[in-house]
Order: structure tokens, then C-alpha cells, then sequence
């Protein structure tokens, strides 16, 4: 029965193209999770599971990395801007001698400290 034949064989296409479809999404699970889930290491993980996920290994090592989510690193928002703030020191009106700021007069003269911003 050639129908039959030609019918097997169509079966067959079929079937393979679905199990390398199922086969190539079970692959890139990883990939996939990492991708739905705005991992911001994707392409870390796309890699990995690329080249290492035909090893049992790096298949598992790769879906662990797409489903944990290590804490966003906090931005350093206060940056040590040294010893130059404004309040650090104040000048005295009369001879330009540099003191801490809040102190009233000047230790060198006597004289008025000027006082940036406060009072
Ligand atoms: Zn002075």
C-alpha cells in the first residue's frame, strides 16, 4: 500500500518537527524564564544555556540563575565629596581667616566670622 507509505511518512515530519520544537523550548527554558522575567543578566544566561546547556549542568546552573533574582545592587548615592562642603569653614569678614563654621568671631582678629547661609 504505497498510501500508507507516503501517510507514515508524513506522520513521521510531523512528529519530528513537533519533538524538536518541544525539544529546542525545553532547551531554551532558561532563556525563556530569564527573558519573561526582565532578568537583568539575560544575556548571561542565554550564553551559558547556548553553549553549556547540551550538559545536564550547565542546563540546571542556567535555569537557577534565570529564577533567582539577586538584590538590584543599591546606586552609591552619597558620594564622599571630601572636606569642601560650604558649612566646613567660614571666612572672617575682616582678615579672611578661615575657621569652623559656628564660631561667632574670628580667633586670629576678633572679628565677625561670616556665616554662610544660617542666621
Ligand atoms: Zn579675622
Amino acid at each position: 500500500m504505497p498510501d500508507s507509505t507516503a501517510a507514515s511518512t508524513e506522520h513521521m515530519w510531523a512528529f519530528a518537527i513537533v519533538w524538536t520544537s518541544l525539544f529546542l523550548l525545553a532547551y531554551f527554558t532558561p532563556t525563556i524564564i530569564g527573558k519573561i522575567r526582565g532578568h537583568h543578566n539575560l544575556l548571561g544566561i542565554a550564553m551559558l544555556n547556548l553553549f553549556a546547556g547540551w550538559t545536564v549542568v550547565g542546563w540546571i546552573i542556567a535555569i537557577i540563575w534565570a529564577v533567582t533574582r539577586p538584590a538590584t545592587p543599591q546606586p552609591q548615592v552619597s558620594v564622599f565629596t571630601g572636606q569642601q562642603s560650604p558649612e566646613a569653614s567660614a571666612a572672617c569678614l575682616k582678615c579672611g581667616f578661615l575657621v569652623r563654621s559656628g564660631m561667632d568671631f574670628c580667633p586670629k582678629c576678633g572679628g565677625q566670622i561670616a556665616t554662610p547661609g544660617a542666621r
